[in-house]
C-alpha cells in the first residue's frame, strides 16, 4: 500500500500535466475495454490491459455493487444468471469470464489500470441501480470512497445514465470529472449542474447538432457512444469531439493518425474544381504547342480549350482527342501553376484517376521557376515527378527526381515504381512531402518512396540536389513519345480526371 501511495502521487503529478493539456488530438475511448479485435471478454482485466497497450486515450467500463457492497465490473445487471445487486460476491464469483478471469472487483481493476499508465483515462460508468435511486447514490458514495483512497481522482471520469449518481459524486467532490449519458439534458443544464461533459448516443448529436457548438462554448467535454462505423468516426472527428467511444479502437486510432498529420499542415493553395468551364485562370496557366516537348510527344497542347481542359462534375478533366491540330494528330492540355503558385517545401496532394490505353502518358510533376525564367536549363534545374504513368504498363506508377548528375538521360535518375492494381479504376491521391533534407512520395497518404539529400553519398550541391528553390506544379496528359510509345488510336477521347489539388505548408 505504501508503494502504491507514492506511485499514485507521482502518477497524479504526471497525469495532471498530460491530461490537462493534450498536445495532440487523441479522442479514442475503448468501450468496455479493447475487447473486440482480440475476442476478449468485455469489462475484463484483459480488455483493460489491451486498451492500455494500444495507448487508448480512455477506456470505459461498467460498475455495479453486489448485495454485500463489493464493487464489480459487468455490463448487464445479471452475471451467470444471478442479479448482481441481490447476490453476494461469494455467490457470483464461482462463474468465470470466458477467458478464465474471476468477476473483476473494481479495486483490483483500478490498481491494474493505474500500473504504468501515463496515457489512458479510466472512464468509469456507474450503472443506475435497479432497486432504487438511493442505492444508486450509495454505489456512487462507495465508488468515490475507493477512488479517493487510491488517490486517483484526476485519472477517472465518472459517467452515468442516472443524473442523481452524478449529483451525489459532485456533492462529495465538486472537482470530479463527470459526464452524463442519457441524452436528455442540454449543455446549459449540464453546465449549471456542475457536470463537466456530455457523453451521448451518436444519434442524439445528429439530431441536436446545435449542442455541439454550445457544449464547446461552455467548455464541456464532448464524448459520443458507441461509434463503430467508419463514416460516423469521420464525422465526429471532423466535429473535433474530445472523446469518441468505440468498440473498434484500433480502426479509430488509424483514422486519428491521419487527422493528426493534417493538423501539422496548413492548406495554402488548392483547387477543388467546384465550378464549371475552363480551369480557374487565377490558379492555372497553360503550356501550349506541338513541338514534342523534348520527348518526341505526339500531342498538341492547346490553351484554354474545352474539352482538353474542362471543369465539370466537381472535377478537372484533361482530355486527349484524336484531332489534327498544327502538325499534330492529337490534342491535349498541360496545365501549370507557373506565376500562380510558387512552392519551396511543403506538401502536395493530387487526387486523380488515370486513363486506360496504350499511348497515354499522364503526369503530375514539378519544375523550378528558374527553368521558366531562363536562369537554368534542364536537367541542372531539377525536376520532381510526383506521378507518371504510361498506358502500355497499366498497373505501374512511377515517381522520380531528375538532376544534372542523376537523370533519365544518363539512366541515373532517382526513381521508384511499383504495381498499383487500382491506378486506373479509382481515384488515388498522389503527393509529396518535401523539406530541406528530403522528399517523401506519398500514395493515398502512405509512404511510397523516400529519398534524402546526400543519401548513398550523392552530391548535395545544386547539381545533385536542386530541390532548395521555388517550383511550380504541372498536370498534363501526353500522347506517345519516347516513353508513351505506340499509340492505340481506338482509345480516344481519353481522360485524366482530377478531383482536387491541395498544397500545404508545415505549421
Ligand atoms: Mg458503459
Amino acid at each position: 500500500m505504501y508503494n502504491f501511495f507514492w506511485y499514485s502521487l507521482i502518477l497524479l503529478m504526471v497525469s495532471n500535466e498530460i491530461f490537462s493539456q493534450p498536445l495532440v488530438y487523441d479522442p479514442v475511448v475503448a468501450h468496455r475495454g479493447a475487447w473486440k479485435k482480440n475476442q476478449l471478454p468485455e469489462n475484463s482485466i484483459a480488455s483493460l490491459r489491451h486498451a492500455l497497450d494500444i495507448k487508448c486515450a480512455g477506456t470505459e467500463f461498467d460498475v455495479w455493487m453486489t448485495a454485500d457492497n463489493v464493487l464489480v465490473l459487468n455490463h448487464d445487471p445479471d452475471f451467470g444468471g444471478k442479479h448482481i445487486e441481490k447476490s453476494s460476491y461469494a455467490e457470483l464469483s464461482p462463474k468465470k469470464l470466458d477467458n478464465g478471469e474471476t468477476l473483476p472487483k473494481l479495486e483490483d481493476f483500478l490498481k491494474e489500470g493505474c500500473k504504468d499508465n501515463h496515457f489512458t483515462k479510466l472512464i468509469l460508468e456507474i450503472k443506475p441501480s435497479k432497486i432504487n435511486t438511493d442505492r444508486g447514490r450509495k454505489v456512487a458514495f462507495e465508488t468515490y470512497k475507493l477512488i479517493s483512497a487510491l488517490g486517483i481522482e484526476s485519472q477517472i471520469t465518472f459517467i452515468s445514465f442516472d443524473i442523481e449518481i452524478l449529483k451525489e459524486l459532485l456533492r462529495l467532490d465538486s472537482n470530479l470529472h463527470t459526464q452524463y449519458l442519457n441524452g436528455d439534458w442540454s449543455p446549459e443544464e449540464l453546465k449549471k449542474a456542475g457536470i463537466t461533459g456530455m457523453d451521448y448516443h451518436y444519434k442524439v448529436f445528429y439530431k441536436h447538432m446545435e449542442w455541439v457548438k454550445s457544449a464547446k462554448d461552455l467548455g464541456l467535454i464532448l464524448n459520443v457512444w458507441t461509434v463503430n462505423a467508419p463514416e460516423d468516426m469521420d464525422f465526429f472527428m471532423e466535429q473535433r469531439f474530445d472523446q469518441i467511444t468505440t468498440n473498434e479502437p484500433e480502426l479509430l486510432y488509424e483514422k486519428v493518425k491521419r487527422v493528426r498529420e493534417n493538423l501539422e499542415w496548413e492548406l495554402v493553395w488548392y483547387d477543388e474544381f467546384d465550378y464549371k468551364g475552363l480551369p480557374d485562370s487565377s490558379k492555372w496557366s497553360y503550356d501550349e504547342g506541338g513541338h514534342g516537348w523534348g520527348n518526341n510527344e505526339k500531342q498538341y497542347y492547346k490553351k484554354e480549350s474545352i474539352p482538353n481542359a474542362e471543369v465539370k462534375n466537381s472535377k478537372l478533366y484533361i482530355t486527349a482527342l484524336k484531332e489534327a491540330y498544327g502538325k499534330s494528330s492529337y490534342t491535349s492540355a498541360k496545365l501549370t501553376t507557373f506565376n500562380k503558385l510558387s512552392m519551396q517545401y511543403g506538401k502536395v496532394e493530387v487526387s486523380a484517376k488515370l486513363p486506360h490505353g496504350k499511348g497515354n502518358w499522364p503526369a503530375i510533376w514539378m519544375l523550378p521557376e528558374s527553368l521558366k525564367n531562363g536562369k537554368e536549363s534542364w536537367p541542372l534545374c531539377g525536376e520532381i515527378d510526383i506521378m507518371e504513368h504510361v498506358g502500355k504498363d497499366p498497373k505501374v506508377v512511377h515517381v522520380s527526381l531528375h538532376t544534372l548528375l542523376y537523370n533519365h538521360m544518363k539512366r541515373t535518375q532517382i526513381t521508384h515504381f511499383d504495381s498499383i492494381p487500382l491506378a486506373l479504376d479509382q481515384f488515388n491521391t498522389y503527393g509529396i512531402e518535401w523539406d530541406d533534407s528530403k522528399i517523401k512520395f506519398m500514395l493515398n497518404g502512405k509512404l511510397y518512396f523516400e529519398t534524402h539529400k546526400g543519401q548513398d553519398g550523392r552530391d548535395i550541391t545544386n547539381e545533385g540536389w536542386p530541390f532548395d528553390k521555388p517550383y511550380f506544379l504541372i498536370l498534363n496528359l501526353a500522347i506517345g513519345g519516347n516513353w508513351g510509345g505506340e499509340i492505340d488510336d481506338t482509345i480516344f477521347p481519353n481522360v485524366m480526371e482530377v478531383d482536387y489539388v491541395r498544397v500545404f505548408k508545415k505549421k
